[in-house]
């Protein structure tokens, strides 16, 4: 479609938090539905070569792709948007790009050159750039550069994206900035300055933003607009206005509104004849906003007091109630506080118990399994919390005393839940647990084949232990099935209960394919069960 790629970079400057990774996402959706293909892809500014080992309080969930890379969370949204899968190019952090570079100096790749920031370091950082696109799969890459203008961290990046404008044509680079346009209620002013220093900021890097746009609570009269224009040198129509959403999925339409992606397209020399296709999403906003019915759901964890530690599965929830025109109401349960009582979980619909790591919290969760089981409310484990249902009912059904998982307690008598055996030697901790897309085949005749409606599905996975099979026959007596195992490997990959009206775990983690085209069907028909023992309840 489009001769050669062209190349979008998102900055941000002010502040972080701004939501470069929405307004990227937004805009990406809007080009895709002008029939264009187009990705987005984020370069992060830390040294770990990838969140993998980093704790969700500091960096929010750690999303993970087909291909098994553990990246930022951003790159939900960006699936989430454009329904389209990402993968290990789309996430790069400067620890990799470091990291690529010393080990090619090991192996002696520069032949005795002195290895430099300029031009090693930036030579690597526009290589990953350009991966995407020598694919020859999109017509348009959008670069979400992490971080601010003005940080230490950035700077190779945006003396990469410089370049980059230096070596291409013009049509085919463009720079959008982020910034903040703070409101000062005593005055009552719309304030410009601090986007005049971060416009200021990135020109001291040698770039000048083609498009401005402006996070603001207040709408941005003409006037500031003018100011904003002038004081930093683009175009009056390439100031974009970012009010404050109600949702995020409501960005794609405001952005529409301010005309991002046709300033976007001119820019880019692109055609802007063929409007946008929007049908299918302002149909899942017209559910969103107007849900004919509302549900609590139990969400507990153990990083509850930092939502985006669990961005996927609050977002899996939005697509799920849209899909039900339900509002789905998330109770946020501190595992830890349920272990005391389990009062905080007095009259919800449906129980979620979370995926985690460690001891912490983990007594919490079994109580909350327990909780769900007994009294016949719809609950549904991922990873950690298919564990803990397995764990639970090893306790109160077999009756197995202080059966466990290993990872909590290594003594246990009765390791239900065990380290994989390929797992059992390894040192290092980054990228090594089982990661990515794997087949699984589902039982006929389960509640998991009910919900999905085939044999032989994908889903992806970021653990190290797993259901140990040896007590499999056991556990199926007694009441608890797999009803998904792998076709390779046999370990187990779903866990329901036979006489209960919905109790699912899944060893995988389903939230990270749930979009707003296709919500995922596990969360649809657990929040279709919610409503049904709300109903049952009334
Ligand atoms: N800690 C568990 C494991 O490593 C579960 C991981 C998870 O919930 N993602 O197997």
């Amino acid at each position: 479609m489009v001769s050669s790629p062209k190349y979008i970079f998102v900055t941000g400057g002010v502040t972080s938090s701004l939501g470069k990774g929405i307004i990227s996402a937004s805009l990406a959706k809007l080009l895709q539905a002008r029939g264009y293909r187009v990705t987005i892809q984020k370069l992060d500014p830390y040294i770990n070569i990838d969140p993998g080992t980093m704790n969700p309080y500091e960096h929010g969930e750690c999303y993970v792709t087909d291909d098994g890379a553990e990246t930022d969370l951003d790159l939900g949204h960006y699936e989430r948007f454009l329904n389209q899968p990402t993968s290990q190019s789309n996430n790069i952090t400067t620890g990799r790009i470091y990291y690529n570079v010393i080990m090619a100096e090991r192996r002696g790749d520069y032949l005795g050159k002195t290895v430099q920031v300029v031009p090693h370091i930036t030579d690597e950082i526009k290589r990953n750039i350009f991966l995407l696109g020598e694919t020859g799969k999109y017509d348009i890459i959008i670069t979400e550069i992490g971080g601010c203008v003005g940080d230490i961290e950035s700077l190779p990046f945006l003396e990469a994206v410089r370049q980059i404008r230096m070596d291409k044509p013009h049509e085919d680079v463009i720079v959008i900035h982020l910034t903040l346009i703070p409101y000062l209620s005593k005055v009552g002013e719309l304030k410009t300055k601090p986007t005049q220093h971060s416009v200021r900021d990135l020109q001291e890097s040698g770039i000048l933003p083609d498009i401005l746009v402006c996070r603001t609570e207040h709408d941005l009269p003409m006037d500031i607009r003018q100011k904003i224009a002038r004081f930093c040198n683009v175009n009056l129509n390439a100031v974009i206005e970012s009010i404050d959403a109600e949702t995020i999925y409501d960005v794609p339409l405001l952005m529409k509104k301010e005309k991002l992606d046709e300033i976007v397209l001119q820019k880019l020399h692109l055609s802007a004849e063929r409007e946008p296709d929007l049908e299918s999403w302002k149909a899942f906003l017209g559910k969103l906003k107007n849900p004919t019915t509302d549900v609590e759901i139990a969400l507990v964890g153990k990083y509850v007091e930092l939502k985006d530690s669990y961005k996927s599965i609050v977002e899996a929830f939005t697509h799920a109630g849209a899909a039900n025109e339900a509002k789905v109401k998330i109770r946020w349960i501190q595992s830890e506080r349920l272990a005391e009582s389990e009062e905080l979980l007095n009259n919800v619909h449906g129980i979620l118990v979370a995926p985690g790591f460690g001891e912490r919290g983990f007594e919490g969760k079994i109580k909350a399994v327990k909780y769900a089981r007994e009294r016949k409310i719809p609950f549904f484990g991922i990873c950690l919390g298919m564990q803990c249902a397995v764990v639970e009912f090893a306790r109160n059904v077999l009756h197995w005393e202080n059966a466990n998982s290993t990872e909590m307690d290594k003594n246990t008598p009765y390791p239900v839940i065990d380290i994989m055996e390929n797992q059992r030697n390894l040192e290092n901790k980054g990228g090594t647990m089982r990661l990515g897309a794997q087949p699984c085949k589902i039982r006929k005749a389960t509640l998991a084949y009910q919900i999905y409606q085939k044999e032989m599905i994908s889903e992806r996975h970021r653990h190290r232990y797993e259901f140990n099979s040896q007590y499999l026959e056991d556990f199926e007596k007694a009441g608890m099935i797999a009803s998904g195992r792998n076709p390779d490997s046999n370990l187990v990959e779903i866990t329901e209960l036979k006489n209960h009206p919905f109790f699912i775990g899944t060893q995988f983690h389903p939230e990270l394919k749930s979009t707003v085209e296709s919500p995922h069907p596990l969360f649809v028909h657990f929040v279709r069960a919610a409503i049904a023992h709300k109903n049952s309840r009334l």
